[in-house]
Formats: structure tokens, C-alpha cells, sequence
């Protein structure tokens, strides 16, 4: 199994200065072959081969207007190409929109480094036309006996340095459990779940809402203010732009911390996950909810559930988003009329009391566990709301290893 490990570093002037030229060229490069590519198709409906923009890329180096891109490594050149060919494969599968051009203050800057172009000795990696090797923070060891087959390294909006390392990586199985568990995205808390987790829930089963997310987004506001009054082209917006940068980063890390933190836990006391495959979209016409719903970040959460299942030989199923789980009794099956939204709790006519995103929980989670009986009756589906184009099995099978079958030790 792949997987990538992402690390900070810290660039001396001259490795800025070669990566910064480097995402400048691969930027070139990309835009380039894409408007070949473009001019092909609209004018004389040809589809260019990746071999065809290899071939482009060879003559362009030749010509004296581009000669800079002799200067920089070759291979984060050949690398966006590849990465153009997938995603016009994309557009024609029907996958995704039409490939769009990178820009020096929207695309996150990148270049990606194979084998050829690296080298990993005790710790130092070293990258082509680079004589030093990267001042890495390695917060996490990589998995031993692994070799990373490509390094990644890119700049965020607030001037980050992050280096990427795919590698070989299979994971130690965690000990069998029999419990189960019924998620449900909260509207006034992060996630609610069928029963209680200590440590990680309320007595109730809800997951809060950091406290520090609402300071964050006022700051986050307050930069995008100051950002709007700053003169175009001056320096002074040029720092503000930074400070939105690192702003939106701050948010996006803590966020993401905190759902690796809670799919970790929750993957490792449950052998099964039911979640519903939330239809995000009808929430989001609600503004105040669509800001919950971003700063949940479901799909986010549904995918780190789906591929730590998968390592961890962990059953997650994913049950219709039409089950009408806010409005089912969990105690006795009635089901409701009405539930608007800002309808927190409710007491059914058989006497119980219910939250309502608790009893959805309990409720996803009978649905879920209906369906793993079965083996089937979940629908298989084309997109994901995360957007994502590859088709996907709704139903993520348990890889069970014999070592996970059996206690260790
Ligand atoms: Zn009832």
C-alpha cells in the first residue's frame, strides 16, 4: 500500500531560490503543453499524447525564448506532463471539468521529484542540481525498509516548505474489537455518534466543536478585510496576502489535526463504521450550516475513515443518503413528519427522548449493520461528495490479515 508522508523543511537561500525557478518552469511547462493540447482539440479535435508534449517540451528547451528550462531538473518537467495526461484522461472519462491553467498566486506551487531525481542516504535527501541536502523536520519516522519512489516537494500560500514522500507502507493491524458505531456530521457539534466514547465524546456521544475554530475565522476575516484595502501590485498586499495565506493554513491544519485525531480513535475502538453518505449540498443552502458543514469538512472525514478501514482491516459502510435518520425513533421504529434543522431535540409518542443527531447515530447504525448482514443493498455510486472522480465501492470490505484475526503477542 502507498502511502505519503508529508514533512516541513527549511530551504537555504540558494534551494529557495532553485525550487522557487523550478515550480516557475513547471508552471511554464504545464500552461504550454495545456494550450497545445487546447489548440489541438478545439480546432482540429486531436487528442495529444503525453509522448506528443514530451516531444514539445524536448524543442522548446531548444529555442533561445525558453532556454531557462535547460536550467532546472528535467524530471518535475516530464512529471507535470504526466500529471496533464491524467487529467485530461479525467475530462475525457467524464471524470472532471476541463484541465485549467496554473497560476503563480492561485495553484499551490509544486514539483515532483521520481527516483531519478532524489537521493535518500541516512536521513539527508538530496534533490537533482541541489548540492546540499534538505534541513527536514522529521516529525515521524518513515515506515522501515521503505524507499520513497517520489518526493513531492511544494510552497503553500503562506510561504510554507513541505516535502512529500510516497512510500511502501504496510500497516500493523489493530487488535479486533466487536463494537460498532453509527456516525452522523453534527450541525452544532463536529459529530455525533450512536453511543458514547470516553475520551473522545460527551456522556451524550457528541464530538464538539473546537473552541479555538471561531477565534480562527475572525482572524481569518480580519485578514481578508485588510487584504481588500491594500492598493493592487503594492507591497504592503503583498503581505497581506501572506497573512490571509497563513491564516487559511492555520485553519486547514488544526482542522485536519483534529480529524486524524478522531478517525484514528474511532477506527480503533470499532470494528464497524456506518456513516451516511450525506447529501452536502441541500444542507449547504442554510449559510449559517453551510459554515458547520465546511468546518466539519465531511468528506474530508469520510475518506480518512475509508482509507484507515482499509489499513487497519476496519469495516466501513456507507448507507443511502435518502434514510430518513433525523426523523426515525431509535426506541420504536414511528417515523416523524417534519424536522426542520433547528430542531435540536424531540420527544416521539412512545415517551423517548431524543437528540436529534444521537438518534440519527443509532439510527445509521442499525441501517448500517442491516446492510453488512446482507452483504449488498448499498447502491454503488460515481462520485463522492468529496468530488473525487474515481468510482468508488460504497461498501469497503475488511481486509483481515491472520495476524489480525488472532490476539498478539
Ligand atoms: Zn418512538
Amino acid at each position: 500500500m502507498k502511502r505519503s508522508f508529508r514533512f516541513r523543511f527549511y530551504p537555504t537561500d540558494a534551494q529557495a531560490a532553485e525550487l522557487s525557478r523550478t515550480f516557475g518552469c513547471v508552471r511554464k511547462v504545464y500552461n504550454l503543453a495545456l494550450e497545445a493540447r487546447t489548440e489541438a482539440w478545439q480546432q482540429r479535435q486531436e487528442r495529444v499524447s503525453y509522448n506528443a508534449t514530451s516531444a514539445m517540451l524536448t524543442a522548446w528547451k531548444k529555442t533561445e525564448e525558453l532556454a531557462y528550462l535547460r536550467e532546472v531538473s528535467s524530471v518535475p518537467l516530464q512529471q507535470t506532463l504526466r500529471h496533464l495526461q491524467g487529467a485530461f484522461t479525467n475530462f475525457f472519462a467524464k471524470h472532471a471539468s476541463y484541465p485549467r491553467f496554473k497560476s503563480r498566486k492561485k495553484s499551490r506551487a509544486s514539483a515532483e521529484y521520481t527516483s531519478s531525481a532524489f537521493r535518500l542516504r541516512d536521513g539527508r535527501l538530496t534533490l537533482a542540481k541541489m548540492a546540499e541536502p534538505l534541513e527536514i523536520v522529521w516529525s515521524r519516522p518513515l515506515p522501515e525498509g521503505s524507499t520513497p519512489t517520489t518526493v513531492t516537494v511544494s510552497q503553500d500560500s503562506a510561504g510554507r516548505w513541505f516535502v512529500s514522500l510516497l512510500c511502501d507502507d504496510q500497516p500493523v493491524p489493530m487488535p479486533e474489537t466487536a463494537e460498532a458505531v453509527g456516525i452522523d456530521a453534527g450541525i452544532s457539534s463536529l459529530l455525533s455518534l450512536s453511543r458514547p466514547i470516553e475520551g473522545l465524546t460527551d456522556r451524550q456521544g457528541k464530538i464538539r466543536n473546537p473552541r479555538h475554530e471561531r477565534m480562527d475565522h475572525e482572524r481569518l476575516a480580519k485578514a481578508q478585510r485588510g487584504l481588500a484595502r491594500k492598493a493592487k501590485g503594492s507591497k504592503n498586499r503583498e503581505k497581506a496576502r501572506l497573512k490571509v495565506g497563513r491564516a487559511h493554513a492555520r485553519i486547514a491544519d488544526r482542522r485536519r489535526d483534529l480529524l486524524h485525531k478522531v478517525t484514528t480513535a474511532l477506527v480503533r475502538e470499532n470494528q464497524t463504521l456506518v456513516i451516511e453518505d450525506l447529501a452536502v449540498r441541500n444542507l449547504l443552502r442554510n449559510r449559517t450550516l453551510a459554515r458547520a458543514i465546511a468546518d466539519a469538512s465531511w468528506s474530508e472525514l469520510r475518506s480518512m475513515l475509508e482509507y484507515k478501514a482499509r489499513w487497519y482491516g476496519r469495516e466501513l459502510v456507507v448507507i443511502d443518503r435518502w434514510f430518513p435518520s433525523s426523523k426515525l425513533c431509535s426506541n420504536c421504529g414511528t417515523l416523524q413528519g417534519r424536522m426542520p434543522l433547528n430542531v435540536r431535540a424531540w420527544t416521539c409518542g412512545c415517551g423517548a427522548t431524543h437528540d436529534r443527531d444521537v438518534n440519527a447515530a443509532i439510527n445509521i447504525l442499525a441501517a448500517g449493520l442491516a446492510v453488512a448482514a446482507c452483504g449488498d443493498g448499498v447502491r454503488p455510486q460515481r462520485s463522492t461528495p468529496g468530488g473525487q472522480s474515481s468510482m468508488k465501492q460504497e461498501v469497503v470490505p475488511p481486509q483481515r490479515t491472520r495476524a489480525a484475526a488472532q490476539p498478539r503477542g
